[in-house]
């Protein structure tokens, strides 16, 4: 996937931008550190207004990302930056309208919950997914917002966290972030395309260090006041995500080696992501709210199901394009080789049974290779295309088989017919090409098959091989002659034929 205009590209429009992809996060912790302590008496909102400030930026670098046809997590990531930011802008106003902030809001709780959310979609939703299985993706990611909406507002109140609430809410974030960080390492590990590599690197990244520091901040850190020094440490996670996604877009240039085994794995398993941690979630609420707890478990049976049988039809349907695929050939979309010889032992075996004949043409180019010495190869194909189309055109009995039998040769088979009518049908598919005038170097200026009639009555003794090499023979025959000709060869002897 080439990138419109990646960020990365700022650098070449303002030079001086390159060194500042590292230089302005640093100018930004620092701003950080000192802003607060410049002005002592609001250094509170100063933090929370840097706080609101670095997921802001890094989604808008994010959004930026993805919109430049970079891999679709970027825009998820974008939106989970917007959350996180809301949470931070939810202090600022709680800040602005008490004066302080002594624990936090429902509202920013809540935000810094669901942030989560778009995060594990993005991991958990394979973009080649068709779209009714996303829609069930996201119907579960939204069920597992729904479940964390229940399990904050289990631990706070509208006045703040209770202290007991804080710490339930701190191993909840635990959870969640240590969910994420191993999503996106596990996606990571087993991503062949370049763009989402370098999404789920920058994701794994920003997730292990979002996880250490949301550790450290909440265990450690507990009785912290916002405005504090060790509120620069918040701010790495996402400056370290400006960074990655401020970079320029990846090429596919170096094929990334990676096991089939892992990658199919991780391909079949990553379904399973958000039904476990919406059980996971759905479990952490048995104690409180066990009717969210049942309805999280039938949700994330129920909806799982349904996206295995989505995915389950869509893979029919795969196999049935494949199968098709399998049995015509690419170049003339008629029936190839393999379908011939299919169909060449059915009709077999059914002239077998009802006694019949069967009929089979070999249909060949006349100097062919003059024409894509001459024309070129291109051309030639283009021939080979109005060629195959003549012939099907001509087989309008229903049961007629027209084939690409491989090269410049085509084959039909013809059940159920009398010799004469096989060698008329062969003379009329020879004056069709020949109609056509299309332009050849060889002898005569335009393009001609020659064609050989095998016929005979079908026993178990006169095999489908005897018949096509008769109808090879006469091919032969036809070739021999001039060319542009139609040679029949018909009937007995084969050797230990029965009677017709
Ligand atoms: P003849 O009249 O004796 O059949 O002579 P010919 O030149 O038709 O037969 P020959 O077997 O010498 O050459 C067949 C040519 O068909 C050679 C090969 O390059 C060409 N050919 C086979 N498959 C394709 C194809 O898919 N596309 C194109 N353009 N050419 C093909
Ligand atoms: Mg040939
Ligand atoms: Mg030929």
């Amino acid at each position: 996937m080439e990138a419109r205009f990646a960020p990365g590209q700022l650098a070449m429009v303002f030079p001086g931008l390159r060194g500042w992809r590292y230089g302005l996060p640093c100018a930004f912790m620092m701003c950080h550190a000192f802003a607060g302590q410049a002005i002592p008496e609001h250094k509170s909102v100063v933090s929370l207004g840097f706080l609101t400030l670095a997921p802001l930026i890094a989604g808008l670098l994010c959004w930026w990302r993805g919109r430049a046809g970079a891999a679709q997590g970027w825009l998820l990531l974008a939106l989970a930056m917007l959350l996180w930011a809301g949470g931070m802008a939810a202090n600022v106003l709680v800040y602005l309208a008490l004066g302080n902030v002594t624990g936090e809001s429902i509202a920013s709780m809540l935000l810094f919950v669901l942030y989560g959310v778009p995060i594990i979609f993005a991991t958990a939703s394979p973009t080649s997914e068709a779209w009714p299985v996303r829609l069930v993706d996201a119907i579960l990611a939204a069920a597992l917002g729904g479940l964390f909406f229940a399990h904050t507002s289990t631990f706070s109140t509208m006045a703040g966290a209770s202290v007991e609430g804080a710490g339930k809410l701190a191993r909840m974030f635990d959870i969640e972030n240590v969910f994420i960080a191993v999503f996106a390492l596990v996606r990571f590990s087993a991503c062949r395309d370049a763009a989402e590599r370098a999404f789920f690197k920058a994701l794994s990244v920003y997730a292990l260090l979002y996880l250490m520091t949301a550790a450290y901040i909440n265990h450690w850190q507990e009785n912290a006041d916002f405005g504090d020094m060790v509120d620069v440490i918040i701010d790495l996670p996402f400056l370290a995500l400006m960074v990655m996604a401020a970079h320029a877009q990846p090429t596919q240039d170096r094929p990334v080696q990676i096991p089939l085994r892992r990658e199919r794995l991780v391909q079949a398993a990553s379904p399973l992501m958000l039904p476990a941690t919406l059980l996971a979630v759905a479990t952490a609420l048995v104690w409180t709210h066990p009717v969210w707890t049942m309805a999280g478990f039938a949700l994330a049976t129920l909806v799982y199901g349904l996206r295995n049988i989505l995915a389950h039809l869509r893979n029919l349907e795969e196999r049935d394009r494949l199968d098709a695929l399998s049995r015509t050939d690419g170049l003339t979309a008629l029936p190839n080789r393999r379908s011939f010889d299919v169909a060449l032992q059915a009709e077999w075996a059914r002239a077998c049974r009802s006694g019949g004949s069967l009929a089979i043409l070999m249909i060949d180019i006349d100097h062919f290779k003059q024409l894509n010495d001459r024309f070129g190869h291109p051309e030639g194909d283009c021939r080979l295309r109005d060629v195959a189309k003549a012939l099907a055109s001509c087989a309008t009995r229903a049961g007629d088989f027209v084939a690409r039998y491989g090269g410049e040769e085509f084959v039909a088979i013809l059940p159920a017919c009398d010799a004469h009518q096989a060698r008329d049908l062969a003379e009329i598919m020879r004056l069709c090409v020949l109609n056509m005038a299309l332009p050849s170097p060889a002898e005569g200026g335009v393009v001609t098959v020659s064609i050989g009639v095998g016929w005979g009555r079908m026993t178990k003794a006169n095999t489908p091989e005897a018949l096509l090499s008769r109808a090879d023979e006469a091919l032969y025959e036809a070739k021999r002659g001039g060319r542009n000709a139609v040679r029949l060869l018909e009937d007995l002897p084969f050797p230990n034929a029965a009677p017709g």
